[in-house]
C-alpha cells in the first residue's frame, strides 16, 4: 500500500498515512481536524524528497 502525506490545514502538522487509494482522509492526529490537504508526492520513509516518483525496487 502507498504512502500519502498530507498536511493539515488548521495546525499545519504534515503526517503520512499508509492507506488505499479510494480510503477517505483521515483526520489531523493532532489536532483532529479533517481540513487537511493531500500531498501528491509518495515518499519512503528516510528519504528526502527527489523529484519524480518513482517505484520501489523493494516493493
Ligand atoms: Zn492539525
Amino acid at each position: 500500500m502507498p504512502i500519502y502525506e498530507y498536511r493539515c490545514k488548521q495546525c499545519g502538522n504534515e503526517f503520512e498515512v499508509i492507506q488505499n487509494v479510494d480510503d477517505k482522509q483521515p483526520p489531523c492526529p493532532e489536532c483532529d481536524s479533517k481540513d487537511i490537504e493531500k500531498n501528491l508526492s509518495i515518499t519512503h520513509t528516510g528519504q528526502s524528497s527527489c523529484g519524480a516518483p518513482r517505484k520501489s525496487p523493494f516493493s
